[in-house]
């Protein structure tokens, strides 16, 4: 075993270039970045900004509270992309702009009666649990049509679309068929709502196979600030 290597500097460019190639080869506008910043410290955020970077994820609300107050001035644009529980959803109401995880009925009140008018309709994804039966996150596919009823009753949501994490298959056909249900979902989706524009699927090991299948958004975090859990021996808290 080799030492763990320190993470080289964000290269936003390479997956970009990565994400613009695979998007040429399907129809359709180029699938868009989402940068997880789960466990990188604000500045690896930062400096992935001063590259163009725009929309940032985060699993944990309170993790993404403190990046956000430390980033304030930035203007980011921050989605919620990790399993939301009930008692957090009014914060995550106040601080996100997107929230990718909703994947039952009890948060869609939560989240519209939290949601501070000021800061206009909070754009939301439907979580799917398309293949992982060892997941608690995400709804079962044929609750995905009650659940966006529900949702498009609130002025204050604004239902954009699907989210998945395909169970991390080692067989790509595997992944791709999942891949492949979920644009299925997505379409019937869009063809009951307007609006519907994003799928959210695909991450470091796989965004440019989601891609092919249909993704508009990818969530990309190893791949472009290096292994998580690294701190910079500096930085390491006394
Ligand atoms: C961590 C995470 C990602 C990014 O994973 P990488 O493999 O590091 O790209 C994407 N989506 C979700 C929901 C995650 O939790």
């Amino acid at each position: 075993m080799s030492p763990p290597q320190p993470p080289t500097q964000p290269s936003l460019d390479g997956i970009l270039a990565r994400i613009r190639r695979a998007s040429a080869l399907r129809a359709g506008p180029p699938a868009r970045l989402l940068a997880v910043g789960k466990t990188q410290p604000a500045e690896a955020l930062a400096a992935l900004h001063a590259q163009g970077q725009t929309a940032f994820g985060e699993n944990y609300v309170q993790e993404a509270l403190a990046k956000q107050a430390a980033l304030a001035e930035l203007g980011l644009e921050w989605h919620l992309i990790g399993p939301l529980q009930s008692n957090k959803a009014a914060l995550a109401a106040a601080h996100f702009d997107w929230i990718q995880t909703l994947d039952r009925a009890k948060l869609v009140p939560l989240l519209a009666r939290a949601r501070p008018p000021e800061r206009g309709p909070l754009q939301v994804l439907i979580q799917v649990n398309i293949d992982d039966e060892a997941s608690k996150s995400g709804c079962a596919p044929e609750a995905v049509p009650e659940l966006a009823r529900l949702i498009a009753q609130h002025p204050a949501l604004r239902l954009r679309g699907l989210m998945a994490i395909p169970a991390p298959d080692p067989d790509f056909d595997r992944r791709r068929a999942a891949f492949r249900c979920m644009r299925r979902l997505f379409e019937a989706l869009g063809s009951e709502h307007g609006g519907i524009d994003t799928l959210s699927m695909g991450m470091s090991d796989d965004f440019e196979l989601a891609i092919a299948e249909g993704a508009t958004l990818v969530r990309i975090g190893s791949a472009l600030f290096g292994p998580r859990g690294f701190r910079p021996r500096a930085s390491r808290p006394a």
